[in-house]
């Protein structure tokens, strides 16, 4: 038995959770992570797109760190790569499909895909352990391409949700677990490498499988659009803002009961591109979410660029994440460029989790690659400021002080 997984037994045997030590996780939310056009063709397998390979070759030969035997699987993560590393769960929403299908959806003005061969050794670089699917361009290459992405999830061993096979599939969350070995254990997944079940032991697998060992997370992810793939695509979690969908939202995240997981995750792709603060009927159903389904964190994203954050009841409102990684033109005015890497500090207790504070790293995309701001760089005050006055519009205030490593300190609790 290994040390990591002895301390998992004797953690979870003991009757007391007074004598516990204390047990405090880190939950890392990215928002939109784009690798498919022109990133796509700077990795190693490309799908076939004229358009987007003359377009990369373009970049690739005014900048020599694009060249193939630098632009690797764990580049588009950039400098960010240690702190993605050491996260207990990682969450992020993948805004593209993931296929080499060529039917894209039609009449859309943008379509995204990635090589399906690149997926896991991109997304293990950084040990990501779940993805949103639930977004305006997941079925770019129609429902194929979803379900080739489906397929290619699952093959990599990395939890989804929002959209899938079926219906089911996309509404139902996604079940992560804390410490991260247990989350390991039932991805049969370390350091991105897919391991066999042989590699527990009897004994530690009965440890591992018991009822109520470790913290079970509950991610669930839905869209407010694409409209048409709302009406038309059973197996995409499309919400509208009627009580009809909160009625439906109430029974999908109640439907536990007193089984309740330890924490529970809301992903939303939600809101108007370029628009700082959320309109009154994002918020209202953010409220709703956390008073009447049990919800801890709503995890936003969609907007491009940073939104503010919302501590409600001793929980956490992520407006928006703004972009990650991507190929995109920068919108001066909004800084698409500009991002975070969001972690939500966690505290076990008996049989939750409690949110203890939100630390938010500010990031900058150069060069189809996410970096970690320094403190003195001007694009670090930038976010700084701007989360600053967009959290105090919705009555939350971000600490004076930051942390060892320049990040941005919200308290939650
Ligand atoms: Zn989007």
């Amino acid at each position: 038995m290994s040390v990591f997984n002895l301390t998992l037994v004797l953690y979870y045997n003991n009757p007391n959770p007074a004598t516990m030590a204390t047990n405090s996780f880190i939950l890392t939310f990215l928002g939109d992570v784009m690798l498919g056009r022109l990133i796509d063709q700077l990795l190693p397998n490309h799908v076939d797109s004229p358009t987007d390979a003359r377009k990369a070759a373009h970049f690739k030969s005014e900048d020599p760190s694009l060249e193939p035997t630098k632009y690797t699987p764990s580049t588009p993560w950039g400098t960010t790569l240690p702190l993605l590393r050491t996260s207990d769960l990682l969450l992020i929403n993948l805004e593209t499909s993931v296929t080499t299908t060529s039917s894209p959806w039609p009449n859309k003005e943008y379509n995204y895909r990635m090589h399906p061969a690149n997926l896991a050794p991109v997304l293990h670089a950084a040990r990501v352990d779940y993805t949103s699917l639930a977004n305006n361009h997941i079925l770019d290459y129609s429902t194929e391409g979803l379900i080739e992405t489906v397929w290619t999830l699952k093959e990599a061993g990395i939890s989804f949700a929002g959209a899938g096979e079926n219906t089911d599939e996309a509404y139902k969350p996604a079940i992560l677990y804390l410490p991260r070995s247990l989350q390991e254990y039932h991805s049969r997944r370390v350091d991105g490498e897919k391991v066999l079940s042989t590699r527990w032991s009897q004994q530690e697998r009965e440890v591992l499988d018991a009822p109520g060992t470790g913290y079970p997370v509950y991610v669930y992810s839905a869209s407010d659009h694409p409209q048409e793939w709302g009406a038309t695509v059973p197996n995409f979690h499309f919400i509208e803002y009627s009580p009809a969908t909160r009625e439906r939202l109430r029974k999908l995240l109640m439907r536990n009961g007193s089984a309740a997981p330890a924490l529970k995750i809301f992903s939303v792709h939600w809101g108007s591109n370029y628009k700082w603060c959320p309109p009154d009927h994002i918020r209202s159903l953010a409220h709703f979410l956390i008073d009447e389904c049990g919800v801890d964190i709503v995890h936003g994203h969609s907007s491009h660029h940073v939104q503010g954050v919302e501590v409600y009841r001793g929980k956490v409102i992520i407006c928006g994440c703004g972009d990650f990684v991507d190929d995109y033109v920068v919108h001066e005015k909004y800084r698409n460029d500009l991002g975070a890497v969001w972690r939500v500090i966690v505290t076990g207790e008996a049989k939750s989790l409690v949110l203890d504070r939100l630390e938010i790293f500010p990031t900058r995309i150069d060069q189809f690659r996410a970096n970690q701001l320094d403190k003195s760089d001007k694009d670090h005050e930038w976010v700084t400021e701007k989360i600053r006055e967009l959290s105090g519009k919705l009555g939350t205030a971000v600490r004076n002080d930051t942390g060892d490593q320049g990040q941005i300190l919200i308290d939650i609790r």
